[in-house]
């Protein structure tokens, strides 16, 4: 990839389904390749040899550009559909894979498609120092925080920590996806992190959520993990992936 051109999966139109844009329309710009594997995780690793563009918002009518897609083109499409379509789109999600490690890209990139709508960068919290560089670009930010039982990561906490601390600067929350072995421990060590850069920000519970929209974890279980993060945190949120009810992307 060049400064100017991004390998992508997939461009689209959709509604949120995860965190406090819950059910917000959103134009999604999916990058490809990420720095971690987590074992839940149901993205392509590898990057594509094409990039699927929709043509119509929200219509699933896409046609394939090769990859790396011209930074120009994605601004011509999202002016496009400003145009065409005004007011249906809150924001764009930077999303992936982990968009972060196209920083540089990015730098161009979020400055021109911020002129249309708010950024609202989708990212695993691990790449503090990229972040520092685009801050300006960005308006709201969803970040993971990884537990071990659920992510396979027991070594993430420091990045986490140094990454909260640079994005509560934004309209940023916490998500960390929880399942059906996921200790308390995990739960107050997300919560005392949070807690102390702020006790204000929003974490949001995701229980794992299977493709057919199916969570394992009873509700009991849920509500005592949100029980456990409210000592430390005044708003915890339960919300499961909900686009996968309705059979979205
Ligand atoms: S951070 Fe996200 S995209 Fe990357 S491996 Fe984990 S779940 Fe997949």
């Amino acid at each position: 990839m060049n400064k100017s051109s991004a390998d992508l999966i997939e461009v689209f139109s959709s509604i949120q389904g995860e965190g406090l844009l819950v059910g917000l329309r959103q134009v999604f710009i999916r990058f490809s390749g990420c720095n971690l594997t987590c074992s839940y995780c149901d993205t392509e690793p590898d990057r594509t040899q094409y990039c699927q563009l929709e043509s119509t918002p929200g219509r699933r009518d896409f046609f394939q550009v090769e990859n790396p897609v011209p930074v120009d083109r994605l601004v011509n499409l999202v002016s496009g559909w400003q145009r065409g379509w005004p007011g249906i789109h809150h924001s764009i999600s930077i999303t992936g894979g982990e968009p972060l490690l196209c920083h540089q890209l990015l730098q161009e990139l979020l400055p021109a498609l911020r002129h249309y709508l708010p950024i609202y960068l989708e990212t695993n919290g691990i790449l503090h120092g990229q972040l520092a560089q685009l801050l300006d670009h960005v308006d709201y930010v969803s970040m993971d925080i990884k537990l071990p039982s659920t992510s396979g990561y027991t070594d993430l906490w420091q990045a986490h920590e140094e990454f909260l601390r640079l994005a509560a600067s934004k309209k940023t929350y916490v998500k960390t996806v929880i399942g059906t072995d996921t200790e308390d421990w995990e739960i107050i060590r997300t919560a005392e992190l949070v807690a102390a850069i702020d006790s204000r920000i929003p974490l949001i519970l995701q229980p794992f959520t299977d493709l057919k929209g199916r969570v394992n974890l009873s509700a009991i279980r849920m509500l005592e993990m949100q029980e456990t993060a409210n000592r430390y945190l005044q708003e915890v949120r339960i919300i499961p992936q909900t686009h996968k009810f309705i059979g979205q992307l």
